[in-house]
């Protein structure tokens, strides 16, 4: 503080007082100073202000007090309030003006900041959630501040100066508020008390609220001072989360689902209490770590395990698996584990992981595939499961070298026992063979029935010679031909084996199979009751056949096949009665080829159904032709396959060539051959044969006495002709048992009303024979071998010349 004094109102220096004068550090002579120094140090609008005070109060007396701020002469800028005050003379003029500087930087600075951060605070309160609170001695809640107020919900509370257990609050927090009352009675500080308001709409404030007690300086109690925030939103996301929660536990339950962690810093894997659950082990005795999991795996599972854990650590990358395990109980359990990397701040730090137990859904699937994949009448594979097998065995021969072998069995005379003694027993027989193998074989070989009377089984790892494999098969094959009794009857049936070996004659299942099948084929044909083992030629004879099979096909196309005719000739009247047509084919490459190798090409592709028509047309044809020429009436014979008769309608065909030929039915032959019996019931048969029969054309029973020569279809079966084969007829003349034979079928045939016709007669002794023996007709290269159609005319007419030849020599015999 300074004084100061002008002693008249002109005077152009003021008297000011030492500590003045430090404290503002100005140099004066004696204490006066210019009054220009000091109003110079005054910023600009104090000094404007101080001079104009200073000279009203010199001539009006008025006293002044002004607040003002003045320069040091280092710059700092300082807060003082400048005083003066006039003295007047007796006679009421002012005679002296006088007062003090008081520098107030300090207070003002104060009061400042005392303001700021009042501001301050009621910036924080009034934009954070929690609000201040105070209730008296009484408990009632006192409005606060306006600054302070902050949350509208505290505001309306407060206003109604009641004590919180006054106010509406939810009924579920009676109890918790009674406890509140006593705590603040008993003037206790509180923590996070929380209740629910209900506004006078009804909605809720749920508040969080904290105090403690005040008192006075001589401990009398003053009220509480307390924070309070607003947690209705909180709770919500709070009650979201637990039912979120919740219901997740029960769906882990519900779906048998544990999750489990593996943090890589403690080196420790945490199993949720679903997981110890679901896998019946204590939680407080079993520690999750690996050395005491990994017992519980099967097979090799443990390892599978961890490497997937370890690329899920190394790649980032979500992996699922399904995993074998033990329960605590000792039965074994599916799980279906779903693995994740952990990443926080995009490092890894650890597994988290979720098991569930689809044990129930995989038995389920094993069910189902035992059922997909077994024989329901054997219990054996099935071909499905065979396929897998064998795909299977071929791999793991790729990868270990192991080597393997496929046995395709085919019984034999299996459709006889099927039709002498029934389904049921040929169901019983598939039986008993199915435990002969498995009895052969024991358990571990993989044995299946593809279907009918066909088996496979597969040998694996027997590190086999050749004659080791061809002596299983024949121990099979042994053990197959023994009589089996049923009680329809005794079945004799045998067994024929191809055998592949892999994977040498197999890189594929279905090369195996082939080459199996291939092999089987080869064993039929050389007899039956036997095994062979695939040889690569085999092949070469299919590729030749397929080769084949596609010529023909586009010989069919393209009509480049012929039909040559062989006439028959009647040995009684010496005319020649019917021609058979016989296919004629000249391969492109190879030349005319042989119709025994090309027919059963045909069969086998299905080819049959077209070449057959094909011929039967041209065969109608050509016989209207002659007869439109003015030749004599007949007949034409025309080789029909079974396939033909069992794959499309037959009989509809049959009449629509002959509508669409013009020839007479009546002249149309049809030569079946015994195979046509073969996998057909008698009935089927005969219901065939009747309409066939019934459309007018004659048929001829083909080839008997090369096959089963069966008599027995002759006398139930509607055949107008018996053709009997070359077989019979070769050496009739030098053989005098065949010919007793002969003799006894053409007596039966005629006693049956039947034709008979001899083929393959080639020598004219055997005509002398045959003549003897009363057969009807003769066909053979002794009148001509099959013709051409332009020449068989001119052949029928110069066998009827020469015929005269052989009518002596029949009436001699
Ligand atoms: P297949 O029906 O028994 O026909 C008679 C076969 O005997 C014919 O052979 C014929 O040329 C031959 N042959 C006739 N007389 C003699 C003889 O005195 N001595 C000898 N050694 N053979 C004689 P091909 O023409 O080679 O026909 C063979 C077989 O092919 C036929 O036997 C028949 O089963 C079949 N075939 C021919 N053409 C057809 C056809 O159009 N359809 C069907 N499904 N099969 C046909
Ligand atoms: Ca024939
Ligand atoms: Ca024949």
């Amino acid at each position: 503080m300074g004084y100061w004094e002008s002693r008249s109102a002109a005077a152009t220096d003021l008297w000011i007082s030492p500590e003045f004068a430090a404290f503002y550090e100005f140099d004066t002579v004696d204490g006066f100073i210019p009054i220009a120094t000091v109003r110079e140090r005054y910023l600009p609008e104090s000094r404007k202000l101080l001079q104009a005070h200073y000279a009203t109060c010199w001539a009006e007396g008025r006293p002044y007090a002004v607040q003002t701020k003045l320069r040091r002469p280092d710059g700092s800028v300082l807060d003082c309030v400048v005083h003066g005050e006039a003295e007047f003379d007796p006679s009421g003029q002012v005679r002296r003006v006088s007062g003090i500087v008081r520098d107030v930087t300090e207070e003002t600075t104060a009061l400042r900041r005392l303001a700021e951060s009042e501001q301050r605070l009621a910036d924080f309160v009034s934009t954070a959630s929690d609000w201040c609170w105070e209730s008296d001695a009484a408990h009632r809640l006192l409005p606060y501040p306006k600054s302070l107020a902050g949350n509208a919900a505290f505001q309306s509370v407060a206003a109604g100066g009641r004590a919180r257990w006054e106010l509406s609050y939810a009924p579920e927090d009676t109890d918790a508020m009674a406890r509140h009352r006593a705590d603040m009675e008993a003037h206790r500080p509180f923590r996070n008390f929380t209740y629910t308001l209900i506004g006078t709409d009804g909605s809720r404030v749920s508040i969080c609220t904290s105090g403690k007690p005040i008192f006075a300086d001589d401990g009398s109690f003053l009220g509480y001072r307390g924070t309070s925030s607003d947690i209705t939103q909180l709770r919500a996301a709070k009650a979201l989360l637990d039912q979120r929660t919740r219901a997740l536990e029960e769906a882990h339950q519900l779906g048998k689902i544990g999750t489990w962690s593996y943090r890589l810093n403690a080196g420790r894997t945490i199993w949720s209490p679903e997981l110890y659950q679901l896998l019946g082990f204590d939680p407080d005795t079993f520690q999750p770590s690996y050395a005491n999991i990994r017992p519980y795996f099967l097979g090799s599972d443990a390892d599978r395990f961890r490497d997937v854990q370890n690329r899920v650590l190394r790649s980032r990358r979500t992996e699922a698996t399904d995993l074998r395990m033990l329960h605590a109980d000792g039965t074994a359990r599916d799980l279906a584990v779903i693995c994740k990397a952990e990443i926080v701040h995009d490092k890894v730090i650890g597994i988290i992981g979720t098991v569930q137990d689809v044990t129930e859904r995989k038995d389920a699937e094993r069910q189902l595939e035992q059922l997909a994949y077994s024989d329901p009448l054997t219990g054996l594979a099935n071909r499905a499961l065979f396929t897998r097998q064998l795909a299977a065995l071929i791999d793991g021969c790729a990868v270990d070298g192991r080597g393997g072998a496929l046995l395709l069995i085919d019984l034999d005379r299996f459709k006889e026992v099927n039709d002498s003694l029934g389904h049921a027993a040929g169901d019983k027989l598939l039986i008993q063979v199915s435990a002969a193998l498995r009895q052969e074989l024991g358990t571990r070989t993989f044995i299946a029935r593809l279907g009918g009377d066909e088996f496979a089984v597969l040998a694996e790892d027997y590190g086999m010679s050749d004659a080791a494999l061809t002596g299983l098969a024949d121990r099979l094959i042994a053990k197959l031909s023994v009589p089996v009794d049923l009680a329809e009857g005794e079945a004799c049936v045998g067994a024929t084996i191809g055998i592949a070996r892999l994977p040498e004659h197999g890189a594929t299942a279905e090369t195996a199979v082939r080459n199996a099948d291939l092999a089987l084929y080869m064993a039929k044909e050389a007899g039956r009751g036997r095994a062979k083992l695939f040889e690569p030629v085999y092949a070469q004879a299919v590729d030749q056949r397929l080769d084949l099979s596609r010529h023909l096909r586009h010989a069919v196309e393209t009509g480049a096949l012929q039909a040559h005719y062989q006439p028959q000739m009647d040995l009684r009247t010496g005319r020649v009665t019917g021609f058979e047509a016989l296919l004629r084919w000249t391969h492109p490459e190879r030349g005319p080829i042989s119709p025994t190798e090309f027919i059963p090409i045909a069969e086998s592709s299905g080819l049959i159904v077209d070449l057959g028509l094909w011929v039967l047309r041209e065969a109608c044809r050509q016989g209207r032709a002659w007869l439109d020429a003015g030749l004599p009436p007949r007949s034409v014979s025309v080789n029909v396959s079974p396939a033909q008769i069992w794959n499309v309608d037959f009989e509809t065909a049959v009449s629509a060539v002959l509508a669409e030929t013009g020839f007479p039915a009546e002249l149309l032959c049809l030569e079946l051959t015994e195979s046509l019996f073969v996998d057909h019931t008698e009935q089927r048969i005969s219901r065939t044969l009747t309409a066939l029969s019934g459309l007018g054309a004659r048929l001829a029973l083909d080839d008997f006495g090369s096959g089963y020569s069966s008599l027995g279809y002759l006398t139930r079966l509607p055949f107008d002709c018996l053709k009997v084969d070359r077989a019979f007829v070769d050496g009739i003349s030098t053989a005098p048992e065949k010919r007793k034979l002969l003799g006894g079928i053409i007596a039966l045939s005629h006693g049956l009303g039947m034709t008979v016709v001899a083929e393959g007669a080639e020598l004219p002794a055997e005509l002398d024979v045959l003549g003897g023996l009363d057969c009807d007709v003769v066909q053979g290269f002794v009148f001509s071998p099959p013709v051409a159609a332009d020449q068989a005319p001119l052949v029928a007419a110069s066998i009827e010349r020469e015929a005269w030849r052989i009518q002596p020599r029949r009436k001699r015999v």
